[in-house]
This record gives C-alpha cells, structure tokens and sequence, in this order.
C-alpha cells in the first residue's frame, strides 16, 4: 500500500512526487509513456535537442515558482537567465527590454492621446486594481488604446507566452500575468533543455525511494465511499496499485473520463466541461548563421508567429557543433493546421530574408487535442481539489492565476501539497 499514487509523470506529476517523497511518503508514479516528462522534456532529433512540448524556456527564470520549488528541494538544476528579458522587433526595428523603462521608446511610436490613456490605465490598475475577468483582453485593451499597434504588441507577447489570441484571454488574468512577468524580471533556459530538469526530478525521487513506472497506463480505478481504493494498470510490471490519496496529472478532463462520469457532481462537471485548451504551432529550425542574439524575441508585425527564440546563443549544446538551433511558436487560430503552418513560414521568410537559403526546417510540431499548449487555457483552470475526497489534480489544467505554463503548473502543485498537509498529516 502506498501513501500517494499519481498517475502521470509530467512535471507536474514529477514536482508532486519529488515534494510527497522529500516528506518521506510512499509515493508511486505510473506513466504510460516510454519515457518521463509528458510535454516538458528533450526529443532528440538529427543532433539536436528539440522537445516533446515546450520551447525549453522557464517562463520567470530563476526567480519564478518553478525555479523556486526545484531550489526548496535542493535540486541544481541551472536556469541561465534570457538577457535581455526579451526584444520586440516593430517595424525593422529592435527594441530591446531589459527593464519596464526600456518600453518607453516603444510607448513613443504610440499618438499622444494613446499615451496619455496608457498612463491612465497604469494609474487605474495600481489604484483600483485589475480589470475584471468578465471582458476579454481584446474589449479593455481596444476600449482605452486605439492605435493598432497595442493589439499588435499584445498578440504577440501572449500569442507566443500562452498561445492565445486576446480575444479568448479574460483581462483580469491578461493584465495579472504581466504583472508577474514584470516582477520576476525574464525568462531563463534550462541549460540542457527541459530534460535537465526531468532528470533531476526523476533521480531525486528514485533517491528518496520512490518509485516510478514507464509504459503503465492507468486505465481504470475502484472507488468506495468517494474515495478511490484501487488503481487498474496496464503494463507489463503491475496490474493494480493501492494508495491512501491519489494524483492525477493527465488534466481535469481525463481524469473524470479514466474515473467515470457518475462520480462527480453537476457543479463539477460543468466546471471540467467548461475548460478549453490552448493550441499551437512550434517550427523548429537548424542554421548554421546566427540570426537572433538578443534571446526571446517577439514580433508584432508577423501574422501568426508571436515570437521566436535562438536557443543556442544560450546553450549551444542544444545543437551539434556550429550550427544553431531557432524555434517559433505561434498560436493555432483555425483548424486548418496546414494552413497555419503556411502562414508561420511565411512568417519566418520575412523574419530571415534568407531563409531558403540559410534554414533547415527540422520539424515542425502542432499541439491541440489530447496533446495541447495548456490543458486549460489561462484564465480557465479548476482548483485541484475533485469532489472525491482522496483524489486530487496537478498540472496544466489547474495552475494557479496569473502564472503561466510550468510556472502555473509549480505553483498549483506547491498549493495543493500545502493543503494535503493540512489535511492529511
Ligand atoms: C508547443 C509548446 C510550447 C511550450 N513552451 C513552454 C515553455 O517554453 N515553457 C514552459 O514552462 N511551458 C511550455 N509549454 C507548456 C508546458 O509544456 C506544459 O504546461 C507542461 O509540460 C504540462 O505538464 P503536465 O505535467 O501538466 O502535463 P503532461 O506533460 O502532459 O504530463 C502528463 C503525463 O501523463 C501521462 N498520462 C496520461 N494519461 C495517462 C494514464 N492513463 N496513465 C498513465 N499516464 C498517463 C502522459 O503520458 C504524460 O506524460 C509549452 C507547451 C507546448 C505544447
């Protein structure tokens, strides 16, 4: 009998485990696939360490939750900060942002009355506090600011960071995420790629005696009085698990597909029914010219490409030797896949005039569906705890507001364990 099962072993299922396993729980990680980490580790490709999911980048660097719950379990993993936090290119020209003051050269190429209002809505949200979440993004920002250019700016930050448009992202959670961006000041790259931090989780729990299956999928459970009592495993190793709680790390809706709907109240399930995922485009490129030095650089003039980012001008071991490795992300506005992927390259042609001649397209990745950005797009996750009373949900479809991918999903896990010792022990 184990104290906590958790099925999955993204990073959410990984941080609970090594958490819960620090603590000196019996805690068991079942994965159905091959390797750890779900969307958040390496796939190696010609040479090259491209990923299963994220763009390798730690969204607030070494002073956001993430980097501050792998440092709380005494993990060095080494997060090399984005410097500048990042560069917008407007109209050919670079601006590089190393301080909210550095926005001031971008806030000038705005009319007059357009300024005055972004001071306006400045003062507004330090003394009323954040807009409601009631409007989108899109209605607040176009009702105070009318030049286009603020749109612009802001598809692409968020296009790139949460794989949104603005019009699907509540303004409230919009503006709250800036406010984080700004306070943790930049992104950061885990030297290694996001694999170096599945890695150090994996051996700190195995180190803690924890234990963790690959190819065991989790394909059904026994429940009695509101609790599960028992977890049914395929794999070649198990077939059953028995755990006083239970964590789930597959998203809020597979996990009351996997449990059975009848489970769980009305409330609830209107609650999972209301989530939407965010989805996306990555176009991974291999070159051997330099193009972008300046880290995250985000580009409003594109049509669909939010931003792109030059990993090996932080860590060339990303890439063989003397060639680069440049990855593109842009969110998926239409069903028709194919043809946003046209749209980005063309995108990435007018980035790289010489594209034809100087890129290698290595592979290009659509998420959606099952395998999405977000399992809930910001602005749209549950809290964590499920109507079962020892089933609880980590990672991307409950993060914590205002931060965003594995920074939400670090923050989610760090509430959910502080409320289970409370609980529990
Ligand atoms: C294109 C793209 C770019 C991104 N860029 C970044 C970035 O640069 N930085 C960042 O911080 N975040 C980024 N993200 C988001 C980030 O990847 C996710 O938020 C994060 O990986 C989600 O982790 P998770 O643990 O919630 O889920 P997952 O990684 O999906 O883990 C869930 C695990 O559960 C397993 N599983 C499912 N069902 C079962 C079952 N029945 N039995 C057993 N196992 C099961 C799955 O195989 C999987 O391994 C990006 C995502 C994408 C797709």
């Amino acid at each position: 009998m184990y104290n906590v099962a958790i099925i999955g072993a993204g990073i959410g299922g990984l941080l609970a485990g090594a958490s819960l396993a620090k603590q000196g729980k019996k805690v068991i990680i079942i994965e159905k696939m091959p390797y750890l980490g779900g969307r958040f580790t390496n796939l190696p490709y010609k040479g090259f360490q491209l990923s299963t999911g994220a763009v390798h980048l730690i969204p607030h660097g070494n002073r956001g939750p993430l980097a501050q719950f792998l440092q709380r379990l005494g993990l060095s993993v080494k997060i090399e900060d984005c410097k500048p936090w990042c560069t917008f290119r407007i109209r050919g020209k670079d601006y590089l942002i190393n301080d909210v003051s550095d926005f001031n050269p971008i806030i000038n190429l705005f009319p007059l009355i357009d300024r005055l209002r972004m001071a306006k809505i400045l003062f507004e949200v330090k003394l009323l506090g954040l807009p409601s979440n009631e409007i989108t993004l899109e209605e607040w920002l176009k009702n105070q600011v009318k030049d286009e250019l603020a749109v612009k700016i802001a598809n692409a930050f968020y296009g790139f960071a949460l794989s949104l448009h603005i019009n699907s992202i509540p303004a409230g959670e919009g503006i709250l995420i800036l406010k984080r961006v700004n306070d943790c000041k930049g992104s950061g790259v885990p030297i290694g790629g996001c694999k170096s931090i599945i890695d150090s989780l994996v051996k700190f729990i195995e180190l803690q005696g924890g234990k963790i299956l690959t190819k065991a999928k989790v394909v059904g459970v026994d429940i009695d009085n509101e609790n599960i009592t028992k977890l049914h495993v395929e794999s070649d190793q198990i077939s059953e698990v028995s755990a006083n709680f239970v964590i789930s790390d597959i998203g809020a809706k597979e996990t009351v597909e996997l449990v059975g709907e009848k489970y769980f109240d009305k409330n609830y399930l209107q609650k999972v029914e209301s989530i939407s995922p965010s989805a996306g485009v990555k176009i991974n490129i291999a070159s051997k010219k330099s193009f972008f030095k300046n880290g995250i650089l985000f580009t409003p003039d594109c049509q669909r490409i939010g931003g792109l980012i030059e990993l090996t001008t932080i860590d060339p071991s990303l890439a063989p030797q003397g060639q680069n490795l440049i990855i593109s992300h842009q969110p998926l506005l239409s069903t028709d896949i194919k043809k946003e992927i046209e749209i980005g390259l063309e995108d990435l042609k007018s980035l790289i005039p010489s594209f034809d001649q100087d890129c290698e397209i290595l592979l290009i990745q659509s998420y959606h569906n099952g395998w999405p950005v977000n399992r809930a797009a910001s602005g749209l996750d549950i809290g964590s705890v499920t109507p079962l009373k020892n089933l609880f949900l980590v990672g991307d479809s409950v993060k914590e507001p205002g931060w965003i991918d594995t920074e939400g999903v670090a923050s989610g896990v760090e509430q959910i364990l502080e409320y289970l010792s409370k609980i529990f022990y």
